[in-house]
């Protein structure tokens, strides 16, 4: 209820503070993260009895959690893991990012106030005040911090990594959506648009390239238009926006990291309405815009000769992250090949890639997607400790 009373308030201080997002999209991300989150009832305990007792397998806490939080979806990933590592029994030492400290600390005020006035103890979570990489690594060593939770990119999940102590990593992507000739074309169109834009791009899980079979690939650049994508044809404006998008050619301009499409024309010196909500261009699998995780809303696409080699494409550019993949196709079995394949931790078949956490999609949600260590979507089990307790002789009343 906190979270829900005050989702405007944070996603707004988000938004100006990161310089990223869509502030709409991101209440409802915080909402999401609040109402969708599971609490104490993801810890069922196991019974085993027999003639030789009662066996009990029971979730207790590790402790104090050291969390490193980041920039992309500040408040609801404290939102998330907060809930299920508060009903995992634990306390809880957040280190943000350095560009959202200010709301991720006003973020774990609200839900102080909250477990205070609920009758919980105090600072039951808590955050590094001034957060470095410096402050994250004294984290990651104090002898009192049993766990760790790292959201972001690969440097920190490697650092968690290599702590010695019990870690989770939750770490980058680069989800492509895979569209064969039996799809619903419109919808397909619709779904990657959607995804693709959903808080300009900054889900890890957000549709970063799409790869299209040939026969359908002119009717889905169509559909895409019709759904609010600005083609760019020209080869001049696609060099520019490659000098805009990118440093030096390759890596990530951070500065347009979560930018609108609107902002991203603009500067591009293209006037476009404020509905343009993506811009998308056909490459080849081996363009930057492909293969790199911009976040932004830009969406390549991929033309390939059938589904076998749309497949191969696919797997090739989520560069073996497990992370993410979506694809859009009525054949049952080429769902299940493609699946199979790409061992993703999340695969959504016929929606945009959000359903995969549970908005539009069934099951409950969360923004630490656990991929590297493989616990997968992180709820309060995973935050907890499996310990046995064992009575002989007795309590079986078979
Ligand atoms: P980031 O890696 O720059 O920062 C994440 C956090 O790690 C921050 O708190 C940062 O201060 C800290 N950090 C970074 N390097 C560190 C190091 N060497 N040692 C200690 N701490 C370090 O990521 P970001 O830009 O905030 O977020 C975007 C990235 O995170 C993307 O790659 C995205 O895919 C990924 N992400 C993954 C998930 C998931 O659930 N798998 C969720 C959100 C974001």
């Amino acid at each position: 209820k906190a979270v829900l009373d005050n989702a405007e308030e944070l996603s707004k201080m988000a938004v100006s503070e990161t310089k990223m997002g869509n502030w709409e999209h991101k209440v409802l991300k915080n909402r999401l993260a609040a109402a969708r989150t599971p609490g104490v009832e993801d810890l069922n305990s196991e019974a085993m009895s027999g003639d030789n007792g009662l066996t009990l397998v029971e979730f207790s806490p590790f402790g104090v959690i050291g969390a490193i939080t980041p920039t992309t979806n500040p408040t609801e990933t404290i939102i998330c893991n907060t809930i299920g590592m508060i009903a995992a029994g634990n306390g809880v030492v957040f280190s943000p990012h350095p560009m959202a400290k200010a709301v991720s600390i006003r973020m774990i005020e609200i839900i102080n106030e909250a477990v205070i006035q609920a009758g919980g103890p105090q600072n039951i979570i808590t955050s590094i005040l001034e957060p470095t990489i410096e402050q994250a690594n004294n984290l990651m060593k104090h002898p009192k911090v049993k766990m760790l939770v790292a959201t972001g990119g690969p440097a920190v999940v490697k650092a968690v990594l290599s702590s010695g102590k019990k870690a989770i990593g939750a770490g980058a992507g680069n989800p492509p959506a895979l569209i064969d000739e039996t799809a619903d074309i419109e919808q397909a169109a619709r779904d990657v648009i959607l995804g693709c834009s959903f808080d300009n791009n900054l889900p890890c899980i957000a549709e970063k390239e799409v790869i299209a079979v040939e026969q359908i690939a002119d009717r889905l650049i169509g559909c895409m238009k019709e759904s609010g994508a600005y083609f760019v044809a020209s080869g001049e404006v696609l060099a520019r926006m490659e000098n805009l998008l990118l440093v030096g050619g390759k890596t990530v301009n951070k500065e347009y990291v979560g930018k609108s499409a609107f902002k991203i024309m603009s500067d591009l010196g293209i006037p476009c309405g404020e509905d343009v909500k993506v811009i998308s261009m056909v490459t080849d699998c081996g363009h930057p815009f492909v293969q790199h995780e911009l976040m932004m809303p830009v969406l390549p696409v991929v033309r390939v000769r059938n589904v076998e080699e749309g497949i191969k494409t696919a797997i090739e550019v989520e560069h073996g992250f497990r992370h993410t993949a979506m694809m859009h196709s009525m054949d049952v079995g080429r769902l299940s090949k493609f699946a199979k394949a790409i061992q993703t931790t999340i695969f959504v078949k016929n929606g945009p890639s959000y359903a995969g956490i549970g908005f539009g999609g069934e099951g409950f949600t969360t923004f630490t997607i656990a991929g590297p260590t493989g616990e997968g979507l992180t709820s309060a089990k995973t935050f907890a400790r499996k310990r046995r307790c064992v009575l002989t002789n007795a309590f079986n009343i078979k």
